[in-house]
């Protein structure tokens, strides 16, 4: 099979996250002058180019001569610190403001891996201000990549909801379905949350199942993809599945298989729109259709 490299949204490696860091906070003071400062309104948009094909990082000293408590430490790029500030813990103007999946679309992937990084964490800390356990107020530790309860002592961390997402194709046809509350038209393939005490691989046969009805024989995984809408990652496989007619009702409105030819003919006569490229839903697809010798132009 042809392989199609990952062109998603934040498929790229992240720059170093300087793990030692989190706890060194004489060595990110030290850093705060000259670092770059994302700052994100409450819904984890930044302060991006007026133009919004960059990011406007501001410079720490240009913030505050030290660095804020609220300072969330990001990475350690090209030797310069990066990190984030919530616009509700700070007094700096908003200016132009770009969100997460523009971001993705025009920031280069630098930018837009640290974008989702900290409206990942932000999206965390505003969440989780209380202990799960008894309730008291949490506390921010280590540069923001945890917290502490001082009551009880527990620490918490932030947390990512596993989806799995995948390609079922029975040899020779692609298994796509629809939500009713899709744009009209717009198919993809099935996806799904992961259960507790579930495997991957469980959780791909399980939902294929629930949504369409068809049976997988076996699955691999191919790739993942962060997704901090808040706070999830796609998993994502390929399967083998069942010639088995679609059944649906719960989730889908529409599950069909379709071939190569009528994907291609369906995009062609706008009676097919697929998912958007930023997304692995859309690589998967285009993924199966580069194996199948017939790629979809750009
Ligand atoms: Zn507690």
């Amino acid at each position: 099979m042809d392989e199609l490299p990952p062109d998603y949204a934040f498929s790229q490696p992240p720059p170093d996250h300087a793990d030692h860091l989190r706890d060194d906070p004489v060595a990110l003071r030290a850093l705060w002058p000259d670092a770059g400062v994302l700052l994100l309104d409450e819904h984890g948009n930044v302060a991006a180019s007026a133009d919004g094909q960059r990011l406007a990082p501001l410079r720490g000293a240009e913030l505050a001569a030290q660095m804020p408590d609220t300072a969330l430490f990001l990475a350690l790029h090209e030797g310069r610190g990066w990190f984030a500030l919530t616009t509700a813990t700070s007094v700096a103007e908003a200016g132009t403001r770009i969100d997460l999946r523009a971001a993705a679309l025009a920031l280069p992937a630098f930018e837009a891996g640290l974008h989702a990084q900290a409206r990942a964490l932000a999206h965390w800390q505003a969440s989780h201000r209380h202990c799960p356990s008894c309730g008291h107020a949490l506390r921010p530790i280590r540069a923001g990549h945890a917290a502490r309860c001082d009551h009880c002592q527990c620490e918490h961390y932030p947390r990512t909801d596993t989806a799995i997402i995948v390609a079922v194709s029975d040899g020779s046809r692609l298994l796509l379905g629809r939500q009713a509350t899709w744009p009209a038209r717009r198919y993809s393939v099935i996806a799904g949350f992961l259960e507790p005490g579930e495997r991957l691989e469980d959780a791909v046969a399980r939902e294929v199942a629930e949504e369409a009805g068809v049976r997988v024989r076996s699955s691999r995984y191919v790739g993942s993809q962060p997704w901090p809408f808040p706070a999830n990652l796609m998993v994502g496989f390929e399967a083998d599945g069942e010639p088995d007619e679609p059944r649906f009702g719960g989730e889908l409105e529409d599950a069909r298989w379709f071939t190569a030819a009528q994907i291609h003919a369906g995009v062609a006569a706008g009676e097919l729109l697929l998912s958007p490229r930023l997304s692995i839903s859309s690589w998967l697809i285009r993924r199966w259709l580069a194996g199948q010798g017939a790629p979809l132009a750009r």
